[in-house]
């Protein structure tokens, strides 16, 4: 029986009212043998190798969209972030802050969701929290999650390992999420058949790092989008990047509403995109082993790495021309994810 009703106070009290959100609701869809021992921290075996560990607050507005909502968004932007070290992602924990009044029938949708992307992404939510602060003092509901992964011994995957002569690759159209979530907060109605690329890429990154020796670099280009990535990855390698904008996929409809908005979806966020640097000689290893997973199918080589004017990032723009393109300034839109 989904549980009803709205969040009150009490239910971050941590007395009954706390304990029947967390039987009745969280344990339901979140529930395994670690979280399962209820004590004040979980305790798991001993992993080997190197642990990767990152952190992500999701206050994404609104909490549903196409494609996903905050609670998948909050498994696959950590699982993501994890995975793009070469870790193969293990844990998750979990902090709520819920807003009173907030529909219990909503938080249990997200915390449903969260629970289908972690199976996914084959992690395990292994503790968890939950806070309620009062109207108007949070919007609905926030998440923070914390990976946890190990990296297999030998590899070294980094923004700063990419070298001159390498193929930059990308998984897939870019500027889906960003273009959505700002569709869907404006009201804009349209007609165009957008949608979040919100999904988890480390079943991804694992077919890369098997099929490709020479793989330096993994990134996933969300906040600043495509731009601003490629840009950190020039400035912490010291090396400059080409890009073709022709071969650069981007979705249609995506360029459509970016067209009628003035956004270019170089700059927009994407979460479920990575960005590939490998050695040249392995470009088409990577690509097709990006196209065997279903989360890289579109995707892509879109340009080089050089050894002049490190830090810059060059695009050859589909009329001929040549610019630079550089990191995203300002926030164009807040509370992307
Ligand atoms: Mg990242």
């Amino acid at each position: 029986m989904p549980m009803e009703g709205s969040i009150l106070l009490d239910h971050g009290a941590g007395g009954k009212a706390s304990a029947e959100l967390v039987g009745g609701l969280f344990a339901k869809h979140l529930g395994n043998e670690v979280l399962g021992q209820m004590d004040d921290a979980a305790v798991l075996p001993r992993p080997t190798g190197r642990l990767a560990v990152s952190t992500d607050s999701f206050v994404v507005d609104p909490i549903f969209f196409p494609g996903g909502d905050i609670g998948s968004l909050a498994v696959h932007g950590t699982v993501n972030d994890v995975a793009m070290r070469g870790a193969t992602p293990l844990y998750l924990t979990v902090g709520f802050v819920l807003e009173e009044g907030l529909a219990i029938a909503d938080l249990e949708r997200v915390v449903a969701s969260m629970a289908a992307a972690a199976k996914e992404a084959g992690v395990k939510v292994v503790a968890g929290d939950t806070k309620v602060v009062g109207r108007g003092q949070a919007d609905k509901l926030f998440i923070n999650t914390t990976g946890i992964g190990v990296i297999p011994e030998g590899l070294t995957l980094g923004a700063a390992q990419a070298k001159p002569g390498d193929a930059v690759l990308v998984s897939g159209t870019v500027g889906d999420h960003g273009v959505t979530i700002m569709a869907s907060r404006e009201g804009l109605g349209l007609d165009a058949p957008i949608a979040s690329d919100s999904a988890p890429l480390n079943h991804l990154a694992a077919g890369l790092i098997k099929a490709c020796p020479g793989l330096r670099t993994l990134r996933d280009p969300t906040r600043g989008g495509l731009a601003t990535a490629l840009n950190e990855i020039a400035a912490l390698s010291g090396i400059s990047i080409e890009l073709d904008e022709a071969a650069i996929p981007i979705d249609p409809a995506v360029g459509g509403v970016c067209e009628l908005l003035g956004l270019d979806p170089l700059y927009l966020a994407n979460e479920g995109k990575l960005i590939c640097i490998v050695d040249s000689e392995q470009a088409p290893a990577a690509l097709n082993a990006m196209r065997a997973d279903a989360h890289g199918k579109g995707a892509a080589i879109i340009g080089r790495c050089g050894g002049e004017r490190a830090g810059r990032v060059w695009i050859n723009t589909s009329v001929g021309g040549r610019r630079i393109l550089d990191m995203l300034s300002g926030e164009p839109l807040p509370r992307i994810c």
